[in-house]
């Protein structure tokens, strides 16, 4: 259990609520007409990831696909009830950089709404499938501004695969084309050796020894940075199904999986984590860049 008063530092602890064939980037999976018929582990495992923020007393932001809220209602009303935030994950997981902006604002809108009307609560966050929003994406600010989204959580500060978006490592305002601004959380990179990676979240989380990982977070507390950590149910899926794919795609899907849940349960115990949300409350008082509204 975290017992951090409110001056200690804490850090973001996200999901993104996808199935595992949601997996970007291997062709027998791209069909989305597919999805409905395959085997779906979305609901175990996000129940045991529930069972894990609960053991430990932690509110999470649950980024989810809006395809996902739209079948699996009871999932949705179980994290409702459990009291963690809602975050957009698009509806459909496709790459922003592969959208034009009307598809895009109809994606996002539609899983707003997915989600909206099966918890009834309000979705202030967003994060883009596999942090696609690349340089030239800019203008995604200004349609998550006007369709009321609060923060975004979808800057990895450094290249990667679909994604990376050079920019401060700490929370910071992110200018949007028309002049205005909304808080973002980068994901957390840090230097190991001669590379600059991230750390705090997915394969990386998963690959990384835990005692490394944990200096790295103790780092970033004495620099005054936030980290986020964020992972997929099928992080904790050792017996995910799986699809043809390249060697590269299939150590990064498929490595370390039976630590995910150790790993996870180790950093809630030493360390502070609150939803996304609250963190960006932190660091951006009301009124100063985040006054969107949706009226
Ligand atoms: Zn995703």
């Amino acid at each position: 259990m975290s017992s951090a008063g409110s001056h200690d530092p804490v850090h973001g602890l996200s999901f993104d609520i996808e199935d595992w064939f949601h997996v970007i980037g291997v062709p027998e999976l791209e069909d989305s007409t597919t999805w409905a018929d395959r085997e779906s582990l979305v609901e175990r495992r996000t129940d045991q990831i529930l069972q894990i923020c609960d053991d430990h007393g932690v509110k999470a932001t649950f980024f989810v696909v809006g395809w996902i809220a739209d079948r699996h209602p009871g999932l949705m009303r179980r994290i409702a009830e459990a009291g963690h935030e809602f975050g957009s994950h698009t509806h459909w997981h496709r790459l922003l950089f592969t959208l034009d902006r009307p598809t895009f604002r109809e994606d996002l809108r539609r899983s707003i709404a997915s989600i909206e009307d099966r918890t009834g609560l309000q979705v202030p966050g967003f994060r883009a499938p596999c942090f696609s929003l690349t340089p030239g994406c800019e203008w995604v600010g200004d349609e998550l501004l006007d369709a009321g989204i609060r923060y975004d959580a979808s800057l990895f500060p450094v290249p990667r695969e679909n994604g990376g978006y050079p920019c401060p490592r700490a929370p910071h305002l992110f200018e949007t084309p028309s002049g205005r601004r909304i808080p973002t959380l980068p994901m957390s990179v840090a230097r190991i050796g001669p590379v600059v990676t991230g750390f705090s979240g997915g394969s990386y989380l998963r690959l990384l020894p835990i005692r490394l990982v944990e200096s790295l977070f103790r780092r970033r507390e004495k620099a005054g940075i936030p980290g986020v950590v964020y992972l997929h149910p099928r992080d904790f899926a050792p017996d995910c199904p799986r699809v043809p794919m390249g060697l590269r795609r299939r150590f990064n899907l498929h490595a370390g999986l039976a630590s995910t849940e150790r790993k996870l349960r180790r950093l809630l115990e030493r360390f502070a984590f609150v939803p996304c949300s609250e963190l960006v409350n932190r660091h951006f008082p009301v009124d100063e860049g985040n006054a969107c509204s949706t009226s």
